[in-house]
C-alpha cells in the first residue's frame, strides 16, 4: 500500500482525543502483525469511561528496544463545516485532512519505511509505538513511561518539524494560586483584609522572579529563558466588599537544567517574605501540572543521524511532545516528522507530499542504522 493510501485511511478514522481510540489501534494493529510484528496493548479506561490503548509493535519479543518511533494516534478537534476533514484530499502537492500532519503522516511514513525493509535483517529490537491522548497532555505516553514495561535506546518521536531533528524543548508546569482575605463592608476596610490587594502584592513578586529567571540562559530557545505567564485572574463578590479570596493561574516553561519545582519554589519563597510582614497573609498553591523539560545531546548518534539524513541542524522544539516520557524510558529521543506545526490544530492542516515521502526514506535508513 502506498504512504498516501495508508493516510487517507488513517485520516478516515475519527480518533480526535474526546473519542476511545480503539479503531485506529485495531486498523494499525492489523497493518503491524500483516508487517511481522508481534504486537502488544496496553489498555484503560479513562476519566470519561472510554478505552484508550497504547499498542507497542516489534521485531522481537523484549524489554529492551533499540530503536523506536512514536506516533499518537489521536487529533485535536475539526470544525463542522470542514466536511473533508477526514477525507484526505490532495492539492498543489499537499494533502489536507484532520490528523494529515499531526501526526497521521508521520505515522503513515512510518509503516511505508517498515514495510520496505526486510525485517528478518534487522538484528536489534525495532518496535513502533502508537499512543492515546497526546493532544490533551501526553497521557497514553506518560502512562507508558510510568509502568514501565521495556526500555528505549534511541526514539524518534513523530511530530510536524519540517523535517528539522527537535532534540530540546522547554518544559510546562502550571499551578493555581489562591490568596485568602476576609470580607467586609469596603467603606469599613480596617475590618476586613483585601485579597486583591495581597494578590498583587504577590503577583508584583512574581513578575520580579520572571525578569531574574532572564540571566539563565539557553542559547538554543526562544525565548532563551524560563518563562512566565498568569494567565487568568478571578477575584471578589461585588464592587463595594473587600475581597475575601482571589485566584489566578501560575503557568511557566522552563528551559532544560531546571527542575520544574525551581520557578514553584522561588514564589513560595516569595510568600513567606510577605507573611513576615503581614502574619495573616494566607495562600494556597495548587500543583496541577509539571511536565519535564528534555535535551538530548547535540552530539548524540540519533541527532547526528537525522540531522545529516535530513540535511538539516537540529534545534528545538517549543511544544509540549512525548520525548521527555521516551526519555524516562531511558532513550535518547528527539522529534522529528513530517508538516509544519504552525498549520497542524487549524481547519485545512496539510502535509506536503514531498516532506511525507522524504520521512519515509529517512526513517528507512534510521531503521537500517540502528536496528541492522
Ligand atoms: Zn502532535
Amino acid at each position: 500500500m502506498t504512504t498516501d493510501q495508508t493516510l487517507a485511511d488513517l485520516v478516515a478514522i475519527d480518533s480526535v482525543s474526546s473519542r476511545s481510540n480503539t479503531e485506529v489501534i485495531s486498523y494499525l494493529e492489523e497493518r503491524c502483525r500483516s508487517l511481522g510484528l508481534s504486537t502488544q496493548r496496553y489498555a484503560h479506561v479513562d476519566n470519561g469511561g472510554l478505552e484508550k490503548i497504547n499498542l507497542v509493535a516489534c521485531t522481537s519479543k523484549t524489554d529492551q528496544i533499540e530503536l523506536a518511533l512514536i506516533g499518537h494516534t489521536d487529533t485535536v478537534p475539526y470544525d463542522a463545516n470542514w466536511k473533508e476533514a477526514l477525507a484526505l484530499t490532495e492539492q498543489d502537492g499537499k494533502l489536507f485532512g484532520r490528523g494529515a500532519c499531526d501526526t497521521k503522516a508521520f505515522i503513515a511514513a512510518a509503516l511505508t519505511a517498515v514495510e520496505s525493509i526486510d525485517i528478518k535483517k534487522l538484528t536489534k529490537p525495532f518496535a513502533l509505538v502508537f499512543t492515546s491522548d497526546e493532544e490533551i497532555g501526553c497521557l497514553g505516553a506518560k502512562r507508558l513511561a510510568d509502568a514501565k514495561p521495556f526500555t528505549v535506546k534511541y526514539a524518534i518521536v513523530g511530530e510536524p518539524t519540517s523535517l528539522q531533528p527537535r532534540r530540546a524543548g522547554k518544559g510546562y508546569c502550571l499551578a493555581h494560586v489562591t490568596v485568602q482575605g476576609r470580607e467586609a463592608h469596603s467603606a469599613y476596610p480596617q475590618l476586613g483584609a483585601s485579597a486583591i490587594f495581597r494578590a498583587a502584592r504577590l503577583i508584583e513578586r512574581i513578575e520580579a522572579i520572571a525578569e531574574e529567571l532572564q540571566n539563565d540562559l539557553h542559547q538554543d530557545f526562544d525565548p532563551p529563558f524560563t518563562t512566565i505567564n498568569i494567565g487568568l485572574i478571578n477575584g471578589g463578590t461585588a464592587k463595594n466588599i473587600i475581597p475575601g479570596a482571589c485566584r489566578f493561574t501560575l503557568e511557566w516553561r522552563t528551559i532544560p537544567g531546571q527542575k520544574g519545582d525551581y520557578v514553584l519554589d522561588r514564589v513560595r519563597s516569595a510568600v513567606r517574605n510577605l507573611q513576615r510582614d503581614d502574619p495573616d497573609f494566607e495562600c494556597e498553591i495548587d500543583a496541577d501540572r509539571a511536565d519535564d523539560s528534555f535535551e538530548t545531546s547535540r552530539d548524540s548518534d540519533l541527532v547526528e543521524f537525522l540531522a545529516q539524513a535530513s540535511s538539516q541542524s537540529s534545534g528545538t522544539v517549543a511544544f509540549g511532545t512525548e520525548a521527555p516520557s521516551m526519555i524516562a524510558l531511558g532513550a535518547e529521543a528527539v522529534v522529528f516528522g513530517p508538516g509544519d506545526i504552525r498549520v497542524a490544530h487549524r481547519t485545512g492542516e496539510f502535509v506536503p507530499v514531498d516532506q511525507l515521502h522524504q520521512c519515509v526514506r529517512i526513517l528507512k535508513l534510521a531503521i537500517e542504522r540502528f536496528c541492522v
